[in-house]
């Protein structure tokens, strides 16, 4: 199974995506994780992306692309993958296509998780991501059960440098221009469903996961 979790910054892709993934069995793959990682490893790709990521824009195709192609044919993929945060142009959904087609895959399902404006600045100027296993609380809305405590893996909450307010204005912005059009590209295929993520955590996750139950169905 391979499914897309698409939305703008702040709708809960991360967190849906962490439960969806352990719910069915899907390995969860985040094009964010992953450049975070390289840029902390002082990696050449974290060399490369670091500087667009600390403005809030987009990292450039080419390199978002290899490293999806690459992490794609590893053989633990071939379980089932949960996509977070890519693709978010129309180039790199199209580039996606190419990488499936050579690798025999298709797309199961694309989920887009909406949110209003004003509540993902709420989100993300609150959002608390842990240093070791990448889990993410917010300190209201998902707090730890220890403060600044990663529940999983105990380790310690950090907030990431592109959560200011600032930053997260102009991560909209880019998100408006240039992933917001990649709707239409997959709204005209039959795989498509929106989910309304204004909603608690867990309701958000009930509608995800029995869209997907059903899908998985259709697919089999
Ligand atoms: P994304 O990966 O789409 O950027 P995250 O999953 O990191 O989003 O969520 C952004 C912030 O909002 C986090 O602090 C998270 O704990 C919080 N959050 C996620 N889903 C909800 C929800 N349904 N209601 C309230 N807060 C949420
Ligand atoms: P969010 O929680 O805002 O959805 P992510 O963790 O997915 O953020 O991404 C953080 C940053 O990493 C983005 O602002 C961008 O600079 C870079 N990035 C992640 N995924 C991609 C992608 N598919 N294409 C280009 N840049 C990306
Ligand atoms: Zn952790």
């Amino acid at each position: 199974m391979l499914v897309i979790l698409m939305g703008p910054p702040g709708a809960g892709k991360g967190t849906q995506a962490e439960r969806i993934a352990r719910e069915f069995d899907l390995l969860h793959v985040s094009t964010g994780d992953m450049l975070r990682s390289a840029v902390k490893d002082k990696t050449t790709l974290g060399e490369k992306a670091k500087a667009y990521m600390e403005r809030g824009a987009l990292v450039p195709d080419e390199l978002v692309i290899a490293i999806i192609k690459e992490r794609l044919a590893d053989t633990d993929c071939a379980g089932g993958v949960l996509l977070d945060g890519f693709p978010r142009t129309v180039e790199q959904a199209e580039a996606l296509e190419q990488v499936l087609d050579d690798l025999s895959l298709k797309i199961d399902a694309v989920i887009n998780v909406d949110v209003a404006k004003d509540e993902l600045l709420n989100r993300l100027t609150g959002r608390r991501v842990c240093r070791g296993c990448a889990s993410t609380y917010h300190i209201k809305f998902n707090p730890p059960r220890v403060r600044n405590i990663c529940d999983h893996c105990s380790g310690e909450l950090y907030q990431r440098s592109d959560d200011t307010v600032d930053t997260v204005k102009e991560r909209l912005d880019v998100y408006s221009k240039q992933t917001h059009p990649l709707i239409e590209y997959y709204q005209r295929k039959n795989i498509y469903h929106a989910v309304d993520g204004a909603r608690s955590i867990e309701a958000v996750f009930e509608e995800i996961a029995a869209y997907l139950e059903k899908s998985k169905i259709k697919g089999n």
